[in-house]
Order: structure tokens, then C-alpha cells, then sequence
């Protein structure tokens, strides 16, 4: 049978009235252009006075989208999820660190967050940002094609040393490993470090996936050369499925410094590639491993149907399904109902270090038509509905 999205007692059943209501208003609060605007350039003005607003972030936009600030406190929203058959992926969110010692402290804390997911029944997962291992004026020197001195090649080493122990651990433990998809420009080199860790690690199964945005007019066509190259290889292809994140940002920059933009030039035509994408992963899933995260109820449903034309099970293990925590509920948890592999990304750590995480939350649910207007839709009726029975 196919998921229905609109059951909103199964979509909702982890959530007392008292946090359905605070959803509501953060996403009544978030859809409001102006109000977001004003919010975030209220709380970046804040935290660089060092205003005490941390504990009003921490009970409200970061209570929503993020699992805690330790692990320990992630810990406690993964068992809650798990009651219900659904994943997490760990996501440590710190961002914007750029410095060497910052990227060596990183490697233990992913390996704790490995081994602590190792342990556990539904973490099946963490994710990582090569910005959170790598300067990013580094990787944009290497996109560029620049020739790098004997000091930046050593960064580049280092870098790439880092990442083996990552993915060493990760396959030990039996974790795997999701590298995010950044900005056009430093992604050349994320796709080249990330195709050398499947390369080596994906031999007998996937522990390391790349992230494919289809909202760039060229990754439907990348996509398909990683698949070739893999299978010429002799490994498996892990495919992270998403539309981008950073779809204003690179037009601004594009038209700023006058080259065309690598984002498609509609919605329509990324939602077109995102699916043809889906569809040549779940047709060649022998040998690829594919991981659809969206909240896109369309994207999810033909998903669905195509696996039921092919014959293959909702729990088959190379299908995932995910979405952000915090947002989407009535996909994941309708998901889980119908037996499909299903995560929500759960990203964890100090509240003014997971701060440009939560800005990306809050601009996405103000730009993303249609998408706060259906969170807020679905919690109005799960209210009126619990207000009824
Ligand atoms: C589990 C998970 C992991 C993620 N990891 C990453 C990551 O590693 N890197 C990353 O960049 N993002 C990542 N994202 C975010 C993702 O890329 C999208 O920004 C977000 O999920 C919204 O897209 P959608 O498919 O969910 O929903 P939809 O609402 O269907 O699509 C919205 C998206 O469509 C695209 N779009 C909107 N308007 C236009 C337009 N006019 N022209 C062209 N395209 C348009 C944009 O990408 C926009 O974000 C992740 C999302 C999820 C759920």
C-alpha cells in the first residue's frame, strides 16, 4: 500500500498539545518574510554583543530543529523517536570554525558521536560538512584550479587524513557516513575527496555517501558519471538525494560576479530532475545506494509508487527516506508506519554554534513557497482534531 501524508494522528502522535502549540507559532512566526528577517538579523546583532539570549533561542527555533546541544541530549530525542520506527542520522552542527585546531577537535567528536551511534538501534547515520574538517578558503583555492604551495598541499593532506579516519571508524563500527553538499563554489574538491573515501570504502557495502543537489541544472548528469564510476571502480555508489540549500546565495553571487548561475532556472525544472534522479538511482539499486532526502510529499510518493512497479520492498536496504528534524513530521512518521527505511537529520551542539543551521531553517520556511503553509496547515488540524475526540 502507498503512505498517505495526511494522517496527521500518526504525524503527530510524539507531540503533547502544549509542543504542537509552540510549533504552531514558531511556523505562524516564520512565515511572516518580515518577521524572519527582523529575527535573524536580531539574533546575529545579539550573539556579536553577547546579549543573554541563549536560553530563548534554546526554547524555541532551536527546541524545534535541533536535538540538543550535547549528544547526551540528542540521545534522549532519538529514543523518543525510535518508538516509533524512526532513524536519526547525528549531525554535530557546529559551522564556521576555520581553524586547524578547530578541524583536529572535530575528528574525536565525530568518532564519539560513531561509537555512540554504534551502540544504539536506530542511528544508522551521522552526517558531516568537509567546511567542518577543511579552511574553506582552501577548498575554494582548489575548486578554482589554483596551484597550491607546499604548505596548503599539506593542509590538503591533512584534510584528506582526517577523513580516512573518519570513514575508518565508521566502517568499523558499522556506521555510515553522509558528506552535506555545500556552496558550487568549493564543491569540486568536497566531490573529489568524497569519491575517494567511496572508492575505498564502499567495496563490499556503503559507508560513505555523496550528496547530489538537484536544484544545480549539472548534477543529474553527475550523478550518473559517479555511478559509472563506481561500477568501472569496483564500488558501490552512495547517492544523498536533496534539492540545495543555498539556492539565493548562488544566484547572488552568480550575478555579482557575472557568470551564469548553476542553479536550474525553475522550481518545476529542479523538481524535474529530483525525481529523474530518484528514479535512475531506484532503477540501478543493485548498485547504488540511495538516500532521498526531501520533504517534498510528491517526490517521496513517486518514490513509493516506483518502488511498488519494481517490485521492491518499502524496507528494501539501499532505499532511505529523510528529513529534517523539526520539520515534515507527516512524512517521516507516515513513512515509518508503512514499514520504509526513514531518519530525520538531527543535528546537536552549543546553541551559538548551530545558529547559521537554524538561520537556514528559518529562511527556507520563509522562501520555500507552500512549505510553511503545509506545516502549519497540518498542525491546525491535528489541534482541531484532538480538540474534537
Ligand atoms: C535529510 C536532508 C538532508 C539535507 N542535506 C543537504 C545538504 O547536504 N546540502 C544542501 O544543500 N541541502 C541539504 N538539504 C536541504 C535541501 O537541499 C532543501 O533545501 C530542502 O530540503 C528543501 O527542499 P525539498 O526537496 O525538501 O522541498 P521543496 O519544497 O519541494 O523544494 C524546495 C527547494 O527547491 C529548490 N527551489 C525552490 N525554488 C526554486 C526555483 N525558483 N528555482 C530552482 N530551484 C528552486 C530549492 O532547492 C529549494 O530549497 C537537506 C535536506 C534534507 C531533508
Amino acid at each position: 500500500m502507498l503512505p498517505q501524508f495526511n494522517d496527521t494522528e500518526i504525524a503527530f502522535k510524539h507531540q503533547s498539545n502544549h509542543s504542537l502549540k509552540q510549533a504552531h507559532f514558531l511556523f505562524s512566526a516564520m512565515g511572516n518574510p518580515l518577521v524572519t528577517k527582523l529575527g535573524i538579523a536580531a539574533t546575529q546583532w545579539a550573539f556579536k554583543l553577547q546579549l543573554p539570549i541563549q536560553s530563548l533561542i534554546k526554547s524555541t527555533i532551536f527546541k524545534q530543529f535541533c536535538g540538543g546541544e550535547t549528544m547526551q541530549e540528542a540521545a534522549t530525542t532519538a529514543h523518543m523517536l525510535h518508538q516509533y520506527g524512526v532513524g536519526v542520522i547525528l549531525d554535530y552542527g557546529v559551522e564556521g570554525k576555520d581553524s586547524e585546531t578547530s578541524f583536529d577537535a572535530a575528528v574525536p567528536e565525530f568518532m564519539k558521536a560513531i561509537e555512540y551511534a554504534a551502540t544504539q538501534p536506530n542511528i544508522p547515520f551521522i552526517s558531516a560538512k568537509i567546511t567542518g574538517f577543511a579552511r574553506f578558503a582552501l577548498l575554494e583555492k582548489i575548486n578554482n584550479k589554483e596551484v597550491l604551495n607546499e604548505e596548503e598541499n599539506a593542509e590538503w593532506q591533512r584534510i584528506i587524513l582526517r577523513l580516512h579516519q573518519l570513514c575508518q571508524h565508521a566502517k568499523a563500527n558499522n556506521i555510515m557516513l553522509l558528506i552535506d553538499a555545500e556552496e558550487s563554489w568549493i564543491q569540486q574538491p568536497v566531490d573529489d575527496i568524497t569519491d575517494l573515501m567511496m572508492a575505498t570504502y564502499n567495496t563490499e557495502k556503503v559507508v560513505v555517501f555523496n550528496t547530489f543537489q538537484l536544484y544545480r541544472h549539472d548534477r543529474l548528469a553527475f550523478l550518473k558519471t559517479s555511478h559509472q564510476k563506481a561500477l568501472v571502480g569496483n564500488y558501490l555508489l552512495g547517492a544523498k538525494l536533496v534539492r540545495g540549500a543555498y539556492m539565493e546565495k548562488e544566484r547572488a553571487r552568480a550575478l555579482s560576479l557575472g557568470y551564469p548561475s548553476p542553479i536550474q532556472e525553475s522550481k518545476e525544472a529542479s523538481d524535474l530532475d529530483y525525481n529523474a534522479a530518484v528514479n535512475y538511482c531506484l532503477d540501478h539499486i543493485n548498485s547504488i545506494v540511495v538516500f532521498i532526502g526531501t520533504h517534498n510529499e510528491n517526490s517521496c510518493l513517486l518514490a513509493a509508487e516506483k518502488m511498488q512497479q519494481l517490485n521492491i520492498a518499502s524496507n528494501h536496504p539501499h532505499i532511505y527516506f529523510s528529513q529534517l528534524y523539526g520539520m515534515s513530521d507527516n512524512i517521516s512518521f507516515n513513512l515509518a508506519n508503512g514499514h520504509y527505511n526513514i531518519s530525520k537529520y538531527l543535528p546537536y551542539g552549543p546553541v551559538k554554534d548551530v545558529i547559521p543551521y537554524l538561520m537556514r531553517r528559518a529562511q527556507e520556511n520563509t522562501s520555500v513557497a507552500g512549505q510553511t503553509g503545509r506545516e502549519l496547515s497540518l498542525i491546525k488540524t491535528e489541534l482541531k482534531r484532538r480538540k474534537l475526540s
